[in-house]
């Protein structure tokens, strides 16, 4: 009963930490807009946290280059489990524009888990609220929580 609670309660309230890994920042001012009353996510129960050790979802946006990548992977570690991450925009699933910079260390699902993918470039807020039913959808199915 208290797992069934305790994902109820999860699906109902996703707590999202935004990792910045070096986007050209279009991504995150499109995070933003989802906040705002035309979108209005926290409705849904969506919140942004200010830490990853109170996140249940890691959105991540821009490419990962060799210099951030140690900062995803450490962020990762600090995010309790079980937690979603999702890819957001196409720096993030597939590094993109950067794909050939010798710096690009890889798409981001080479180094963490990926349950979602948001694409675009940026995203359009209708990609990212169905990435957050995607979410959801994952979470329920879920068996170890
Ligand atoms: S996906 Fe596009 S908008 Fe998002 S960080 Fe990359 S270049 Fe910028």
């Amino acid at each position: 009963m208290l797992k069934g609670l305790k994902k109820g309660a999860l699906a109902r309230s996703l707590w999202v930490y935004h990792v910045s890994a070096s986007p050209c920042n279009n991504c995150d001012i499109e995070i933003l807009d989802l906040l705002t009353p035309r979108f209005d996510v926290e409705r849904f129960g969506l919140l942004l946290v200010g830490s990853p050790r109170h996140a249940d979802v890691l959105l991540v946006t821009g490419v990962v280059n060799k210099k951030v990548l140690d900062r995803v992977l450490r962020v990762y570690a600090q995010t309790p489990k079980p937690c979603l991450v999702a890819a957001f925009g196409s720096c993030a699933i597939s590094g993109d524009l950067f794909v050939d910079s010798y710096n690009f260390a890889g798409p981001l699902d080479k180094h963490i888990p990926v349950d979602v993918y948001i694409g675009g470039c940026p995203p359009k807020p209708e990609a990212m609220i169905l990435g957050v039913v995607r979410a959801i959808e994952k979470l329920n199915k879920l068996k170890d929580l």
